[in-house]
């Protein structure tokens, strides 16, 4: 098949072997995984990972009714944001079967509302800050995300046996287990044997299992938790299921000096990967060779300045029509991306274990339009 670039590429080896990795942890600890959708929502890679979980992670209505509609009843949504809003919350109890509350003010105002209908949680934050960019640490000063643990120790929540589940989530693509096994001492520290009384204990997300070597620690914390308190642990990956499971191929489509540099413009931007910009860091390139003679500074096509991925070296010089991949584009682009400057999103598409290539969809110039057109709506 001849693939147009942009191209977003799912590859399927790759995601179930990261799916496969997490199916034995859960097989040897005993412990339930969940697919935590927002990283990337596609239906086929929910599709594709629905047998391998025991259901979805989700932060909102519209991931709810998504996750839903794939599960079909056939597994556990758990839903856990700061933006609960009071207009959807009977809906999102007919969607959700966990709903973790981010603050005792919403535990308080909607427990009546939600007991009945799903099991509530509470999340936690452990004042543990294990990321030093302030940006991403959920456990910063004043921060907005989780019930402070200082808080949630004063306020009996536990020891009435109001909730029947714990919620923490504190990393970002971490690589050993040093931060979880620290939150845990500080919880036993903390409620001791209350834990007893939950049902549940949900470690969030932000571990890369695939790159972690020695998952054995997790295990044996999984198997005694399970023992000693008699809960069940959850684990809810975005990261750790499809970053690694996809990658951007773009076209070189312009070449020119600037300032005694060359810049190669693509037919991709920060825009279908705005945590290049976001973050200033530059996406490993597939052809990019440290010891190649020539070098470029590959940036996207859209009028923003900064629309750069950085400088890269290649073997050849590049030349129109030549491709250029970005890997391990899985988690946090696709879904984040958008059209500014009406460039459309890359076409998508499943690279199947056996090699087959099949376009999932296209985007068109009618999406573009039914996104902006606008007619007096009823309200
Ligand atoms: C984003 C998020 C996750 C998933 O994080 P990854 O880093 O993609 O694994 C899980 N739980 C919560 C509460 C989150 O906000």
């Amino acid at each position: 098949m001849l693939m147009k670039t942009p191209a977003f590429i799912l590859d399927e080896t790759q995601l179930l072997t990261n799916l496969n990795i997490l199916a034995d942890i859960r097989k040897k600890s005993g412990c339930k995984v969940l697919y935590a959708m927002k990283a990337l929502p596609c239906s086929r890679v929910l599709e594709i990972a629905k047998p391998f979980v025991d259901g979805f992670a989700v932060s909102s209505l519209f991931e709810a009714q998504l996750a839903q509609e794939i599960l079909n009843g056939q597994g556990e949504v758990h839903l856990t944001t700061p933006a609960l809003i009071a207009d959807e919350l009977y809906e999102l109890t007919t969607l959700c079967t966990h709903i973790n509350f981010n603050s005792l003010t919403h535990h308080n105002r909607y427990a009546p509302i939600v007991e009945t209908q799903a099991k509530m949680g509470l999340r936690v934050n452990p004042k543990l800050s294990f990321l030093t960019d302030e940006r991403y640490n959920p456990c910063r000063q004043n921060s907005k995300l989780g019930i402070d643990i200082d808080t949630l120790w004063q306020s009996n929540c536990l020891e009435l046996e109001q909730v029947s589940g714990l919620h923490f989530h504190t990393v970002f693509s971490a690589t050993d287990f040093t931060p979880l096994l620290q939150t845990i001492d500080k919880l036993r520290r903390y409620f001791g044997n209350q834990l007893e009384k939950l049902q549940w204990l949900n470690f969030g997300g932000g571990y890369l299992f695939h790159s972690i070597s020695d998952y054995q620690p997790f295990i044996d914390l999984v198997i005694e938790l399970r023992r000693e308190l008699k809960v069940e642990i959850y684990i809810e990956l975005g990261k750790g299921i499809i970053g690694n499971a996809a990658s951007i191929v773009a076209s070189v489509i312009d070449v020119f000096e600037s300032d005694g540099k060359t810049v190669a413009i693509l037919d991709t931007s920060v825009n279908h990967n705005p945590e290049v910009f976001e973050y200033q860091r530059s996406p490993t390139v597939l052809e990019h060779d440290p010891k190649g003679r020539y070098n470029f500074i590959l940036a996207g096509g859209t009028c923003l300045a900064g629309d750069i991925f950085g400088e890269y070296r290649f073997k050849q010089p590049l030349e129109l029509g030549d491709k250029i991949t970005f890997e391990n584009v899985g988690a946090y682009t696709l879904i984040k991306a958008h059209r500014f400057n009406g460039h459309n999103f890359p076409d998508i598409y499943l690279q199947h274990a056996s090699e087959k290539l099949e376009l999932l969809k296209q985007y068109t110039y009618q999406d573009y339009q039914q996104q902006w057109s606008m007619t007096a709506q009823k309200i």
